[in-house]
């Protein structure tokens, strides 16, 4: 059915897909889809139809009112703190925009070359900057920048203009780009129908921003299981394929998309038969999932009675409830970074204060556990100054930035220490590569303690742990067990880290496997380093929440699994179709596989006959069983 040699933008609207790209979060759904094209960092150039001209010549005249009304909001701010030749500036912007010339332009790209508006302002500008550029006077010679400055000003009021099939929608901030070394406001989408959002990326912020709204699937050009839109929808529980290359060249706004997070497979504008067969597919996985959650209240043990513990990852506060609907034991990671990002200025002690001792108090008796901050690498807070580093993954993140930013986190320590006076709380610090670090945040907390009693508030005790997640920690496993209260091993970025390779990277998603030998050979040292030690452990990476790895790891010892909620009965279910025994034999038997896609195979082979409805997602898509190599 794919009819991908249609040309973007052309007349003929026909079925697109299916286009393949990685399921971020399952269920399948269909509904009209929201391009939000400026996440590709580029102009979006798109040929249009004749009938498209008025539309576009509208978007244009929009587009420079809502420019000049933008300068003249700054002019009238700073208009008593700016000496007379500033002003004069942002008044020369402002007749730019309005010079006939730019428009002439731009309108004979338009009407003459069929292009987009954005596309047409982008050639008028260039052309603009270049006869600037030859000028003899340097005085005009530099004003190519008051030109570039200009044009830039016209394609973010063009961003807010979204033309679609059914005419010009308007959004409330421009689809900013994913921030790549600082934060981007969140999209500030307004959408009032159900709507598929379809992008080139998606920040942090974005995603939890769609919570308020009534998105129900979401697509990414780039992104894998474990980057952090895929993560997050499948805490919102919305369907979502992301890594699907190019499909922005294949969707504009108000067509019918179908999102199957289950293939990872998206339809563009569908026969009326394959939306029909995709609707089937999403209401038989619907009422199997809604089948499985049945009994998700039930304590979790496995066939032969071993007890087992699930727990949830929460991203945001509102989770918090949903996971003991879903039969959570407690929370196995608050991803409290998420409190910094979304906004302008810092979370105070109380603010942070009243909001863990409401999740502790919703989840009580239950144990919370409350993870230090986790930004930089792909989390940027608007109001923690960062610096551009090539490699943010490996620079100034987490504990590292933490730790230098001692104001900040101590703030955050001891808004924890006080919410562990109503309920069972425990501090897990990411990141941690050494065993230095590790001891400075000991030092922060005791001093946390130490303010938090000289102010005579109350407190509670929180037992310090730390994520496994950087192979160092994990190769030193037994020296780190001495002096911390447990370990929680992040999968996610322990596949990175081991393996090099990002894990927001969809190109490269084929060779980040958490069954890889170099990743099992860590998790399994860490799991023995705890026992040995007695210190509880679990994993609260996104192998835990796939069926065969969550074996898998029940045979390299572990006995916690974190996850989010939604996937807590399909683990359930899982668990309790299986012995101690069959895993113990299974997972000795994959440490002697070499490759990661033998260690895969190893355990499907055994497991996934008996796994088939909750392997395949749904009744047509037979289990993955991974190809021999
Ligand atoms: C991990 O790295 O596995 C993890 C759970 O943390 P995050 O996904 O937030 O980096
Ligand atoms: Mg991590």
């Amino acid at each position: 059915m794919t009819e991908a040699s249609i040309p973007p933008g052309s007349a003929a609207r026909l079925a697109v897909g299916p286009l393949h790209g990685i399921a971020g979060s399952p269920g399948v759904v269909i509904a009209t889809a929201l391009v939000l094209e400026a996440g590709r960092g580029n102009v979006p150039r798109r040929t249009i139809i004749r009938e498209e001209i008025p539309l576009e010549l509208e978007r244009y005249r929009d587009a420079v009112d809502e420019a000049k009304a933008q300068i003249g909001e700054v002019h009238g701010r700073v208009a008593q703190k700016l000496p007379a030749e500033h002003l004069q500036i942002l008044e020369a912007y402002q007749a730019m925009l309005g010079d006939p010339a730019l428009a002439t332009s731009v309108q004979r790209e338009i009407k003459d070359k069929l292009r987009n508006c954005e596309w047409a302002v982008e050639i008028a500008v260039q052309q603009m900057t270049r006869e600037f550029d030859m000028m003899d006077d340097p005085y005009l010679r530099e004003r190519k920048h008051d030109v570039a400055f200009v044009g830039d000003r016209l394609q973010r009021a063009l961003a807010l203009s979204v033309p679609t099939s059914i005419g010009v929608i308007r959004v409330s901030q421009p689809p900013g780009m994913k921030p790549i070394r600082r934060p981007t406001p969140p999209l500030g989408v307004r959408v009032a129908q159900p709507t598929i959002i379809v992008a080139h990326d998606l920040s942090p912020a974005d995603t939890a921003a769609m919570i308020r709204e009534p998105i129900v699937g979401i697509v990414t050009e780039v992104g894998t299981r474990t980057s952090h839109t895929a993560i997050m929808a499948r805490a919102l529980e919305i369907p979502a394929v992301v890594g699907v290359t190019g499909v922005l060249e294949h969707v504009r706004t108000g067509d019918t998309v179908v999102v199957d997070g289950l293939r990872g497979e998206v339809l563009v504008r569908p026969s009326t038969e394959a939306a029909d067969r995709a609707r089937e597919r999403g209401d038989r996985h619907l009422s199997r999932t809604q089948q499985l959650r049945q009994r998700t209240r039930e304590p979790t043990t496995l066939a032969c009675g071993t007890p087992m513990s699930l727990l949830a990852n929460v991203e945001l506060p509102t989770e918090a409830l949903l996971a003991i609907e879903h039969g959570a034991e407690g929370i196995g990671l608050y991803r409290t970074e998420f409190l910094y990002i979304d906004r302008k200025d810092l979370p105070s002690e109380d603010e942070q204060y009243e909001l863990y001792r409401t999740i502790v108090q919703m989840v009580s008796p239950r144990p919370v556990t409350l993870r230090t901050f986790d930004l930089g690498g792909d989390k940027f807070a608007a109001s923690i100054p960062m610096p551009e580093e090539m490699n943010p993954a490996l620079g100034l993140r987490s504990v590292r930035l933490a730790l230098r930013e001692r104001g900040i986190f101590l703030t955050q320590l001891r808004a924890m220490i006080r919410a562990a006076a109503h309920g069972e709380v425990r501090v897990m610090v990411p990141m941690v590569a050494s065993l230095t670090e590790l001891r400075e945040v000991r030092q922060l907390l005791d001093r946390a303690i130490d303010e938090v009693r000289a102010a005579k508030k109350e407190f509670g005790h929180t037992p310090l742990g730390v994520m496994i997640e950087v192979p160092a920690a994990a190769v030193c496993a037994d020296l780190f067990a001495r002096e911390a209260a447990f370990f929680s091993l992040g999968t996610n970025d322990l596949v990175q880290y081991t393996l090099a390779v990002d894990r927001s990277s969809q190109g490269l998603a084929s060779l980040a496997s958490p069954f890889d030998p170099s990743v099992l050979r860590l998790a399994r040292f860490t799991a023995q380093a705890a026992m040995n030690a007695d210190i509880p452990m679990s994993v609260c990476g996104a192998m835990a929440s796939d069926p065969l790895a969550a074996l898998l790891l029940v045979g390299l010892g572990i006995r916690t699994l974190s996850m989010e909620a939604a996937a807590i009965a399909e683990i359930k279910e899982t668990l309790r179709r299986v012995t101690l025994e069959e895993c113990e034999q299974i997972a000795e038997e994959a440490m002697t596989k070499d490759t990661a896609v033998a260690v895969e195979l190893c355990i499907a082979e055994y497991f996934a006959p008996r796994l088939s409805d909750i392997l395949g997602g749904d009744d047509e898509t037979p289990p993955p069983v991974p190809a021999r190599t």
